[in-house]
């Protein structure tokens, strides 16, 4: 039988030509090879990644649904952002969002991209104040807001205040609490290395730039050209936030209360351990994340 020269798709659309399996399958297939052409690692992961938030999928869909994926104008959209990738640019940043803590979170270019290890400073937080009523949260550096939120998510009952210096990426955060509707987190520009928020804190949680200047000259394009310096780097030996937090963080603190922050792989957690001992804190423990590396610093005000 004769192919018809227009196709209803279940969204209205005409398309001219429909595509079978097989014709979708190499033009996937060449957008495919024009990343392991260039190196990528996991091509075909991660235009299944895309083509899933595309159509609103999860991956199992795209091998059910088959037909249904076979949109022109989608597949012209995967083909520009497959170029934006071949450019390097994070997956999270092309399609604007990502998964954390088993929320979305909405992102663009003035915010970090949230890390997985990050989700582990958010359970080790839950657990800190768990015996604490109305716990009283500050967040240093909030970004997207994606600690915060998460926190707020899980108890309703927390006062959260997330601070950022970076106006942008606090309209982001602002997006992001919106759309979680997270009344317990209010957002406010603070510049911590030079001043101060108002109030007592129950716990301090925060993931702050701690990759050094020097560093930064070596780390991966698709990190280093994307995501905002600011967010990345003291611009000096990646200690700077630490020494700032242990300076400030008994008048931040509660007697008893907490801080949690995220520190570097490598030696940059004993760096971090005793800058805090040198300052005369006594109860410090550095946790584990799912990789068994050592990535949150505990200290107990
Ligand atoms: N709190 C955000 C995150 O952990 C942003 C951190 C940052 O900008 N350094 O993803």
């Amino acid at each position: 039988m004769e192919r018809p020269d227009f196709f209803t798709l279940k969204n209205g659309e005409k398309a001219k030509l429909p595509f079978t399996e097989k014709e979708y399958n190499q033009r996937v297939n060449k957008l495919r090879t024009s990343m392991e052409k260039n190196n990528f690692e996991n091509p075909k992961q991660e235009i299944e990644w895309l083509l899933c938030d595309l159509l609103n999928y999860k991956r199992v869909d795209l091998y059910v649904n088959f037909e249904e994926i076979v949109s022109p104008s989608k597949l012209k959209l995967l083909r520009e952002w497959i170029k934006k990738r071949l450019k390097r640019m994070p997956l999270q940043y092309i399609t604007g969002n990502t998964e954390f803590y088993g929320k979305k979170f909405f992102l663009n270019k003035d915010v970090l991209i949230p890390r997985p290890e990050t989700e582990r400073l958010v359970e080790i937080s839950l657990e800190c104040i768990k015996q604490t009523n109305n716990p009283k949260v500050l967040e240093v550096g909030t970004g997207s807001g994606c600690i915060s939120i998460s926190l707020a998510l899980e108890r309703k009952d927390a006062q959260i205040l997330s601070i950022d210096i970076s106006e942008n990426a606090l309209k982001k955060a602002k997006e992001n609490v919106e759309y979680h509707k997270t009344k317990n987190v209010s957002l406010s520009k603070v510049d911590i290395l030079n001043d101060l928020p108002e109030g007592k804190y129950d716990m301090l949680i925060s993931n702050p730039p701690y990759i050094s200047y020097d560093e930064m000259q070596t780390i991966m394009v698709d990190v280093k050209d994307f995501e905002p310096e600011l967010a990345l780097t003291d611009f000096k030996d990646g200690l700077q936030f630490y020494a700032r937090l242990s300076d400030i963080g008994p008048l931040l603190i509660k007697k008893n209360g907490w801080m949690l922050l995220e520190v570097g792989i490598n030696d940059h957690s004993k760096k971090v351990v005793n800058l805090f001992q040198s300052k005369g804190f006594k109860d410090i423990d550095l946790l584990t994340d799912y990789n068994n590396n050592k990535r949150v610093l505990r200290v107990k005000i």
